[in-house]
């Protein structure tokens, strides 16, 4: 049997890692057969996040845990999903809080399920279809021969509006198996943090993307004091959907920015109104406790 752990980079899948790797009961309830743990880069997450996966890649080598950190150059995200922010630049398009949310499935869920079936093709079938539009052949046909495969996703206790209902695909139902240890074990998003500090093992910040639709007001404030040239490409980039949109007549009231009607250069000024007082210090301890990718079902 196969169990891969979706690993996000943050604190619930953190907190799940180190537990399978410190504790051998833990290890032995929820992995059956071979562990992956599989990572996904939206290719805009956090500089602190790439530096945790740094720790986390080294910290699976030495526990002979294998460790996985998909990226577009492989070729399993869809090709016009290279990155978050080379999605935005090729169509002058914006992910905005206002329209269908796409990026979850195509910089994460997608890449996942197409980086799996290329491995268990190559590794147990000997056949090395490398394409990301794999139509999980292999995957469905392991779970066939061997049982479904387990998944097992850091959704925290009190986030359960998160567990999705039902597998969006017919060969998903068939073939996995989804796991919420952090549900089943009662470890909110505090006790995972409290978890990771009790084992003197680097907590990451909450895996998020930079330039995420969902972040909150405090967080805006944060990436204009953290990381204001990357606030400015951001706007440029809603500016450059802004534009596009006129040019081919969508009415105003329409034509929705990253939060909406109103635009983030509005939004950063409302955010500055309310927060701007907020220390270093305090900006930094919020977006610690805070994760906001929180509409994603899995
Ligand atoms: S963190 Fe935000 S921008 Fe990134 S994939 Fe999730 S919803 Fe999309």
């Amino acid at each position: 049997m196969i169990t891969v752990l979706a690993f996000g980079g943050g604190q619930d899948s953190t907190a799940i890692l180190y537990k399978l790797a410190l504790e051998p009961p833990f290890y032995k309830k929820y992995v059956k057969g071979r562990l992956i743990v599989i990572m996904c880069d939206t290719g805009d997450e956090h500089p602190a996040t790439y530096h945790h996966i740094q720790f986390i890649k080294q910290f699976c080598k030495q526990r002979d845990i294998e460790f996985h950190f998909i990226q577009s150059g492989q070729g399993f995200h869809p090709q016009q999903w290279p990155g978050l922010l080379q999605w935005m630049e090729k169509y002058d398009g914006i992910i905005s809080k206002a329209y269908p949310k796409s990026c979850t499935d195509n910089l994460k869920i997608k890449p996942f399920y197409n980086f799996l079936d290329n491995l268990i093709g190559k590794q147990y079938y000997h056949q090395d279809i490398h394409h990301a539009k794999s139509r999980k052949s292999f995957i469905k046909k392991y779970a066939l021969e061997n049982g479904k495969v387990q998944v097992l996703l850091g959704i925290a206790h009190g986030e359960e509006s998160r567990q999705a209902k039902s597998f969006p695909h017919i060969w998903m139902a068939n073939s996995l198996m989804r796991i919420y240890p952090l549900i089943e074990e009662g470890m909110d998003r505090r006790s995972c943090q409290e978890y990771t500090l009790s084992t003197g093992l680097p907590l990451p910040p909450p895996s998020n993307c930079l330039r995420c639709p969902f972040l909150s007001a405090i967080e805006l404030v944060w990436l204009y004091q953290f990381h204001p040239k990357k606030l400015q490409e951001w706007i440029k980039r809603e500016q450059a959907k802004i534009s596009k949109w006129r040019r081919l007549g969508l009415p105003n009231e329409k034509n929705l920015g990253v939060f909406g009607r109103k635009l983030l250069p509005e939004s950063l000024q409302a955010a500055l109104r309310l927060y701007g007082h907020l220390t270093s210090e305090q900006l930094q301890e919020y977006k610690m406790s805070h994760g906001h990718c929180v509409l994603s079902k899995y």
